[in-house]
């Protein structure tokens, strides 16, 4: 577990890199994808956080490795409050979708999590305690794929989880989606990006790089 800013917080890599924002609010601590293990999860508590504190689990898309550890955290605490993109709600909420989830490629058993709240078109704004997450669709990688944005303290932190992909037709991947939701994440001009499986890159100019690399890479 490592603050990258003020109250941001990278908890570990469990399947993807899990993100927490700590709202200091009856909000409660908010998780971005749940990763795959609650033992990882519940590690918060050395760093003075308590893992039935986190009201809010925002998952960027269906993947298992995203995923997995949802349920676990519901029986953790009943309290906890499940969002994603309707486009990829589907496969969060039922069982049954293992090649989209890749939980066939994983060899294990997916425990569904109904959702709080379905996301709908291209910008939903969530907002916990002070903090605005703005969920940016983002397809290419799924079709549900969302990019999650907060400003903390005139910072802005984008949780990009699968920018870089990979693409697949069991995911329902699509490249032209993919090159204009890049772009959308290029106007948004980040200052952090927090990816799924890259770890934290900036500044401004090194997340540019970062995505503008992976537009080229996975042209049409
Ligand atoms: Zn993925
Ligand atoms: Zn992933």
């Amino acid at each position: 577990m490592k603050e990258i800013i003020k109250n941001v917080f990278h908890v570990g890599d469990s399947g993807c890199s899990v993100y927490l924002v700590n709202t200091n609010s009856e909000d409660g601590l908010v998780l971005i994808d749940s990763g795959m293990s609650i033992e990882m999860i519940k590690k918060i508590s050395t760093y003075g956080l308590n893992p039935t504190n986190i009201k809010h689990c925002i998952i960027t898309h269906f993947h298992i490795d995203h995923t997995a550890a949802c349920f676990d955290l519901k029986s953790l605490n009943k309290q906890v409050k499940f969002y994603a993109h309707d486009l990829d709600a589907n496969a969060i909420e039922e069982k049954g979708h293992d090649n989209k989830t890749a939980a066939s490629w994983y060899g294990i058993d997916y425990n569904p999590v109904k959702l709080e709240r379905k996301l709908r078109g291209n910008l939903e704004t969530l907002r916990f305690g002070n903090y605005d997450f703005q969920c940016i669709h983002t397809p290419g990688h799924t079709p549900g794929s969302i990019s999650i944005l907060v400003e903390v303290e005139g910072t802005k932190v984008l949780f990009g989880q699968d920018i870089h992909g990979p693409f697949y037709k069991s995911f329902g991947s699509n490249l032209n989606d993919y090159q204009n939701s890049m772009q959308k994440l290029l106007d948004v001009k980040p200052d952090i990006l927090c990816e799924g499986h890259f770890g934290i890159i900036k500044p401004a100019s090194e997340i540019e790089r970062f995505i503008k690399m992976h537009m080229s890479l996975n042209r049409p």
